[in-house]
């Protein structure tokens, strides 16, 4: 029995799964992390090209399956990929999943966390739209701020909601994502800047000045208070960041 509410829309298309493997430009050096592995149409292609496989996959009937079908340099995990502490796995330096659409946000975010050279990942086609949206558009979100503050994003192909089973109600696109040498912009405390993302985005109809001043003092030393966090480009939601960790966070004079 298919779950539906863990994400279990299982790729049917060998060319499509070839295709996303490809991406990655597989090669024996390298160990791929992939979250969901379901019935292996991914994870035996992996092994294949690559060095090792760590697959990590929440459904227990599910690796009790593939347990006797994966070749040895797979290390299959019974685990929520959410809740596992990637430092506990072995190094990994690509990679390369089908993501239950659940759990498109943390996981990214997880990923955005965690050293990796690059990543093919499979989205439904409104989130990869999210990815890489640009201020301005309606797509704009804190999820396209984080993604083009550390990593280079780009949408590869569509994939028709035909070729899953059982067929979602959307399409899919594949995304690549290649972390930055460099961040775009300077960012004086990162953990500051994604937190006022966050809270400014929750309210992206609402002008800055009255999202911020509950909570902040001397707003009157800011830039943007009469815009919309939708109409600001990273680099300025980063100005004001900066700015607004200095004022608050300076220390007092004696
Ligand atoms: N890779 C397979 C494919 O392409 O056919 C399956 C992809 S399916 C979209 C997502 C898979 O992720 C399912 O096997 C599901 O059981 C698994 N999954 C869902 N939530 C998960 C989580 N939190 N941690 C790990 N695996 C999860």
């Amino acid at each position: 029995m298919v779950k539906k509410k863990i994400g279990q829309n299982f790729l049917i298309d060998k060319q499509v799964a070839e295709r996303e493997v490809d991406y990655a430009n597989p090669n024996k050096e390298d160990i791929f992390l992939e979250i969901g592995p379901g019935k292996g149409i991914i994870t035996k292609l992996l092994a294949k090209k690559a060095k090792k496989v760590i697959a990590i996959e929440i459904d227990s009937r599910l690796v009790n399956n593939l347990e006797s079908t994966l070749p040895d340099n797979v290390i299959l995990i019974n685990a929520d990929a959410l809740k596992i502490d990637f430092k506990s796995l072995p190094a990994f330096n690509k990679i390369v999943s089908n993501l239950p659409f659940q759990i498109s946000s943390p996981i990214t975010f997880k990923f955005l966390n965690h050293p990796f050279s690059k990543a093919v990942l499979i989205y439904q086609k409104d989130f990869a739209k999210r990815m890489v949206a640009y201020s301005g558009s309606k797509d704009y979100s804190r999820l396209s701020v984080g993604i083009y503050y550390k990593t280079h994003c780009r949408i590869l192909e569509t994939i028709s909601k035909n070729f899953f089973f059982p067929v979602p109600k959307v399409d899919s696109s594949i995304v690549e994502l290649t972390p930055r040498e460099n961040p775009p912009f300077t960012i004086v405390n990162e953990k500051f800047f994604f937190n006022l993302t966050k809270r400014l985005f929750g309210h992206r109809r609402k002008k800055i000045k009255n999202i911020l001043e509950d909570v902040y003092n001397k707003l009157e030393y800011l830039p943007y208070l009469d815009k919309r966090v939708e109409e600001l480009r990273p680099e300025q939601l980063g100005e004001l960041s900066n700015l607004l960790f200095k004022i608050n966070h300076q220390p007092k004079s004696m």
